[in-house]
């Protein structure tokens, strides 16, 4: 038996139709035949070998919802559950990462489309504890993101304590950041958006942004100085940090859960006079992930999504190298 799936098989190639044969089915798995799969940007720097870490032939696609259709003996899941799958694949469940419900750091993880086949596909195997359930509640297209993008920006919210009326900036409105805006009004919190993309400024504000500024004008930026307890960055490009720092409250947090390539050169005296403190975020647990679920069930959260047929993955995945996605694009087969 073998899978049908769209694969990469050189650095920064257009995916071409891939059959592959799964592993076999082990006492911990699921087979799901997949409905929809989100595209991350980080499935484009995977396809271009960004990191230095892909593997050809690479099957993209980390934001998976589908139907399970056969389970192994210890699974807890049941055939006909609608699960979703996002970027880890597995941990150890012995470190003491994963023993302290920190899976996600833990240093033997395996990713779901790096040396695996991912969700750009019909069919995958993946172990059922990464398989998560979904809210009956929640729509298949608009809850696929939630797996990466959802929970990679509602974890750090909550790791670091932004509450109802905390003061939050977002930059780079695309699929991580849009959910972020979305999450931060159901919180009761003020978020205002950067953006570098002019008619997203307008939309920001239906996203549920308070405010919104140029995220590569200084000047503006300039206008909320000692504003922000928290600023979240989801952007992939190289911006004035600095001038982002003087954004923040006396202790407040710049979190970077987009990858900009290069160096962040940073004044040392600009983060001790106020304490404002720097940091990243790596997806989030199996636990976040369910927070994320939950949450987003209750308050009605799910991704504003355009849909294209997975055989026109080419195309989608040019929308969103053009930035040209509103805000996620979502594969459906
Ligand atoms: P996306 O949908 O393409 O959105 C990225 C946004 O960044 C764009 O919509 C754009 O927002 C902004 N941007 C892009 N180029 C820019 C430029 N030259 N100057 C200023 N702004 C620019 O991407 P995504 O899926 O949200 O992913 C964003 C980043 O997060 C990627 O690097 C991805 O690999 C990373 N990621 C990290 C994790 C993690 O665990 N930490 C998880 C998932 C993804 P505007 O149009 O509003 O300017
Ligand atoms: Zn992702």
């Amino acid at each position: 038996m073998s899978f049908f799936a769209f694969a990469a098989l050189a650095a920064r190639q257009g995916l071409v139709p891939h059959e592959y044969e799964p592993q076999p089915l082990r006492p911990q798995d699921v087979e799901i035949e997949i409905s929809h799969c989100g595209i991350c940007h980080s499935d484009l720097h995977l396809i271009d070998n960004d990191w230095s870490s892909s593997v050809y032939p690479l099957v993209p696609g980390h934001e998976i919802v589908g139907t399970v259709v056969a389970a192994g003996d210890e699974c807890a899941t049941r055939v006909g559950q609608r699960v979703g799958v996002g970027w880890q694949r597995s941990a150890c469940w012995k470190c003491e990462q994963c023993l302290s419900g920190r899976e996600n750091l833990c240093p033997r993880q395996e990713a779901t489309c790096v040396g695996h086949m991912g969700g750009f596909a019909r069919r995958i195997r993946i172990d059922s504890r990464f398989a998560f359930p979904l809210p009956p509640a929640l729509n298949p297209a608009a809850a696929a993101p939630l797996l990466c993008a959802g929970v990679t920006v509602f974890a750090p919210l909550r790791r670091w304590g932004v509450r109802p009326g905390s003061r939050v900036g977002v930059i780079g409105i695309g699929g991580l950041g849009s959910l972020a805006l979305r999450f931060l009004s159901a919180m009761g919190c003020e978020a205002t958006a950067f953006t570098s993309s002019p008619d997203k400024r307008e939309a920001a504000l239906d996203l549920g942004a308070k405010a919104t500024a140029s995220s590569i004008n200084a000047h503006e930026i300039r206008a909320f100085d000692g504003r922000f307890e928290f600023l979240l960055s989801t952007v992939l490009a190289r911006l004035d940090w600095i001038t982002y720092l003087q954004t923040l409250k006396p202790n407040g947090v710049l979190c970077f859960v987009g990858a900009p390539p290069g160096l962040l050169q940073i004044p040392a005296v600009q983060l001790l006079s106020s304490q404002r403190v720097i940091c990243g975020s790596n997806i989030g647990s199996p636990e976040a992930i369910r927070d994320t679920l939950a949450f987003a069930a209750e308050h009605g959260i799910g991704a504003q999504v355009e849909t294209a047929p997975m055989i026109e993955v080419n195309a989608a995945l040019q929308r969103v190298r053009e930035n040209r996605v509103r805000y996620r694009m979502v594969l459906t087969n």
